[in-house]
């Protein structure tokens, strides 16, 4: 496959994914644009349901025959919707890596660790001898920050902790010396002081081996930390895109508002978290108009007649009527 080696790491245009089933047609991703450089972290901020993670799959061509996909998706100048599966095989785990949220369930049980790095490296090494592959793996698990990697290395994944797993499936991602890191909800299942870990670790590959990281998370906060850039979804579109201080100082949408309103404040008030009242709406039965309207407390009628497209003022990108409408005034 013949990537273009100075073109931008990712570029999504226009990315639509509808799956198709007894029920009808659901469209879980409805025109996205997303771009991310080498060595930078974006981070995807959105509920169960918003379509970061339909996102992510898309992106690994690793949806069901039912998806439909429509748009564009290109790694390094190379388009990858349509691309066969055996040259997209070849790209999944050698120059795209993968953490995912439930590393036990990512390892085989009966495997060890180091086994199963070892079948990473030469999976896309065939040259690789068996000493080679381990050292590395060694190496790998160092990387990552295992201690006394050598012993880990011959360890089953139930003798790792949560965190120890976690970066160990880190390590395993970064075998093949990705280009491009996606990372989905790494450090949700982990309490906060091993997620703080783990995100060092992540901000470490991404100086040291200028790897760019797609971080799927619902958690701005962890975003806060750990991206350059965050796009805010919401029922399968992008609400907010900006800077990651630009939007958490400047947002407009008042989802933006409202998750950010929901996070604990360090030192803060002792009173209640503020949550979003209502649900996401179902992906087959949206809402006219704007998605976020039945959990809008300023609706106006507009809302309710046409979809607000994103609008870029001072850096940060909005899709929402009334911010829109104000920024449009005299
Ligand atoms: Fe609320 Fe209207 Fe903005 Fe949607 S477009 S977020 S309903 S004000």
């Amino acid at each position: 496959m013949n990537v273009h080696e100075d073109a931008p790491l990712l570029e999504i245009r226009d990315l639509r994914v509808t799956f198709n089933g007894p029920a009808g047609p659901a469209e879980a991703i409805c025109g996205i644009d997303l771009a991310l450089d080498a060595g930078k972290v974006l981070g995807i901020v959105g509920e169960s349901g918003s379509g970061k993670s339909v996102t992510m799959m898309a992106v690994m061509q690793l949806l069901p025959p039912s998806a439909e996909i429509t748009g564009s998706v290109k790694f390094k100048g190379h388009e990858l919707i349509g691309l066969p599966p055996q040259e997209m095989r070849k790209l999944r785990g050698a120059r795209i890596g993968m953490i995912f949220q439930d590393p036990l369930s990512a390892f085989n049980p009966v495997l060890t660790i180091g086994e199963q790095i070892c079948e990473a490296l030469r999976l896309h090494d065939r040259t690789l001898s068996r000493g080679g592959a381990r050292d590395r793996a060694v190496e790998l698990l160092e990387m990552v920050s295992i201690p006394q990697p050598d012993r880990r290395a011959r360890q089953f994944p139930h003798e790792f902790s949560g965190g120890m797993r976690q970066r160990a499936m880190i390590a395993m991602a970064i075998a093949n010396s990705p280009d491009l890191l996606i990372a989905d909800e790494p450090t949700t299942a982990l309490d906060v002081t091993v997620q703080a870990q783990i995100l060092d670790v992540l901000q470490r590959l991404r100086e040291d081996l200028g790897i760019g990281l797609m971080f799927i998370t619902h958690d701005l906060g962890v975003v806060a930390g750990a991206a350059d850039e965050v796009a805010v979804m919401y029922s399968g579109r992008i609400v907010e895109r900006g800077a990651v201080d630009d939007v958490f100082y400047s947002s407009h949408h008042p989802y933006t508002r409202g998750l950010l309103a929901a996070l604990p404040k360090l030192g803060g008030s002792d009173g209640p978290l503020t949550p979003i009242e209502g649900t996401p709406p179902s992906l087959r039965n949206r809402p006219p108009g704007c998605a976020f309207r039945p959990r809008c407390h300023i609706a106006i009628p507009l809302c309710g007649a046409a979809q607000p497209a994103l609008a870029t003022i001072a850096n940060v990108s909005t899709a929402c009527h009334l911010f829109s409408h104000f920024e449009a005034m005299p």
